[in-house]
């Protein structure tokens, strides 16, 4: 692959207090390619992602996202978040404004959209994740499902150049877990960068270009899907495996 690394991790190291919690972790994501982190509860997947859009506070190491560097002192870390989008286990979305208030209201306010601009913004991306007819219901009355993919929706309207996903559909019922993995699948379709913590092992065997496995703050393997999912090279990536079934 030829194109750029459009994330960039070199070295990074994360404490809260005395627990080290990433131990130096180097990782490079090229433009468009799509990167499934799996891994067991509490090695580390949620503070890498949150460090590669600095909700987290790196200790040691450098982040670099489309050429940036995050880790520098003098960046202007609110520009370079409006180009990282983020979808989180918990939707997050503002109960008290109807779909469309919850997609304009971050593109006026962080991007000074105006408010004809941000409507239909906010009308493309919700016929992106295929929820056109809800843009005037309030949270509450849509699915799990729905909420997630309005999530999705509102960071699609920032325009982001990667997208981040940190166990999107862990919070879903089954049954509706297959529809927000459809908008991702069609995003990496697009094209987006993807860094996607997930446990869901279909989707990253089948969408994924590469997959990484960590534990205990360390990236163990980093491979295709077919290699690492399908051929794991080391024990603690086969024992995780093995319980996932
Ligand atoms: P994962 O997402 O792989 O389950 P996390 O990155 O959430 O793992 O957590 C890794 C470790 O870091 C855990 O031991 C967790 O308790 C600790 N940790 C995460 N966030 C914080 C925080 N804000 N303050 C203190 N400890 C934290
Ligand atoms: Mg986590």
């Amino acid at each position: 692959m030829t194109s750029r690394p459009e994330i960039h991790v070199k070295d990074l190291h994360k404490s809260f207090g005395a627990n080290e919690v990433l131990k130096g972790i180097d990782l490079e994501i090229r433009q468009g390619e799509v990167v499934c982190v799996i891994g067991p509860s509490g090695s580390g997947k949620s503070t890498l992602l949150r460090c590669v859009n600095l909700l987290e506070e790196p200790t040691k190491g450098q982040v670099f996202v489309g050429g940036t560097e995050l880790t520098d002192p003098d960046v202007d870390i609110d520009a370079v978040r409006r180009r990282i989008g983020m979808v989180f286990q918990q939707f997050n979305l503002f109960p008290h404004l109807t779909v469309t208030e919850n997609l304009t209201l971050p593109q006026r306010r962080v991007l000074k959209r105006g408010k004809a601009e941000a409507a239909k913004v906010a009308a493309e991306n919700l016929e992106r994740v295929g929820l056109a007819e809800k843009a005037s219901a309030y949270p509450a009355s849509l699915s799990g499902g729905q909420q997630q993919r309005v999530a999705i929706a509102r960071a699609l309207a920032m325009g982001p150049e990667v997208m981040l996903f940190d166990e999107p559909t862990s919070a879903l019922d089954p049954e509706l877990v297959g529809d927000v993995l459809a908008v991702m699948r069609m995003l990496a379709d697009e094209g987006m960068t993807m860094m996607v913590v997930t446990h869901e092992m279909t989707f990253a065997r089948e969408v994924a270009d590469r997959v990484v496995f960590m534990d205990g703050g360390v990236i163990v393997e980093d491979g295709t899907p077919e290699q690492v999912i399908g051929n794991p090279a080391h024990e603690r990536t086969r024992h995780f495996l093995s319980r996932l079934l």
